[in-house]
């Protein structure tokens, strides 16, 4: 994972080499490659740039001591920027509630229904939840059949009214079949589209409006970069969600998105998915991530 940009900050590190103390000279060209290994894990230049000032800043603050060297105190620096980059604490995730109820969006093949089902598995069998999963996907009844089948693999009911076009509605049903059935937690899997869409948008809006969620997550792919922070924007200006689920970072992605997303919408990344395989969810902690990045 991000192997590019771990690499890149490993190299920008050996500037500093055989110095013995930081000073503005000494930094340029750390600073520099920072920026640059960032840029080319797709993460905004204002982004970058502000990042490696708030890095500039705090080194040339700091006094070095002599037990650290200049090369040590800055991988310090820039891991403790990448956690404050990627939301600082770990984000809450709120399952209160009887039945707690969680809204999936995000654009189609992000990962959503892969989620859905990962997270299901996770609240089952780490928090001791009895999920119920909601297929709200009226458009493709293919969508329906993959939660079904990823339910039946986890061991969790899955809720779908095949002939109801009504995506409110069934999700309210959803909410009824929860109760009578003793489930308390209720993960609503919603259609997505392939580019962000007027249609799909105001759909998942009316659903968040009738149930009133604890949570929205919003499911996107980190291989797309920046599309995903843009993608992020549109949905979040429209849904308001609590929360990111980053999808496919096992796959070779470049980290901009992880780096991009707290920052442009100021909502935390909640959770991460990095496989195909149902237990491959990680609640998601930015000083972990700062740290695997820097290798
Ligand atoms: P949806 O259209 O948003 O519901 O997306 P799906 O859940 O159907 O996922 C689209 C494709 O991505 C499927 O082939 C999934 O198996 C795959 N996928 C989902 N999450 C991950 C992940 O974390 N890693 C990898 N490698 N593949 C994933």
């Amino acid at each position: 994972m991000f192997n590019n940009l771990t690499e890149r900050l490993e190299s920008a590190f050996k500037n500093l080499k055989g110095e013995a103390r930081i000073n503005d000279l000494n930094i340029a060209n750390t600073l520099k490659d920072i920026r640059r290994a960032l840029i080319d894990a797709d993460v905004n230049y204002k982004i970058a740039k502000e990042f490696t000032d708030k890095v500039k800043e705090k080194a040339t603050g700091s006094k070095v001591i002599n037990a650290i060297s200049p090369g040590q105190l800055m991988v310090k620096i820039v891991q403790d920027e990448l956690t404050e980059l990627m939301g600082g604490e770990e984000a809450q995730f709120n399952i209160t509630g009887n039945p707690a109820i969680i809204l999936i969006a995000g654009l189609q093949g992000s990962g959503k229904t892969t989620f859905s089902g990962k997270l299901a598995n996770y609240l089952k069998t780490k928090k001791g939840k009895s999920p119920l999963l909601v297929a709200a996907d009226i458009y493709r009844p293919a969508a329906i059949d993959q939660l079904m089948v990823l339910g039946e693999q986890i061991g969790v009911d899955v809720y779908s009214e095949r002939e109801n076009k009504d995506a409110v509605a069934i999700a309210q049903n959803a909410i009824k079949e929860a109760k009578s059935k003793n489930k308390n937690v209720i993960i609503i899997d919603t259609a997505g589209r392939l580019a962000v869409d007027e249609v799909m948008m105001t759909e998942v809006a009316n659903i968040k409006d009738a149930v009133k969620p604890q949570e929205i997550l919003f499911v996107v792919d980190s291989m797309t970069g920046q599309d995903a922070v843009n993608t992020a924007k549109a949905f979040n200006e429209r849904l308001d969600f609590s929360g990111v689920v980053l999808t496919k970072l096992d796959g070779d992605t470049r980290g901009g998105a992880a780096l991009s997303i707290k920052y442009t919408v100021e909502k935390p990344i909640k959770f991460v998915s990095s496989g195909e395989k149902l237990d491959t969810l990680d609640v998601f902690y930015p000083d972990r991530m700062a740290q695997r990045i820097l290798g």
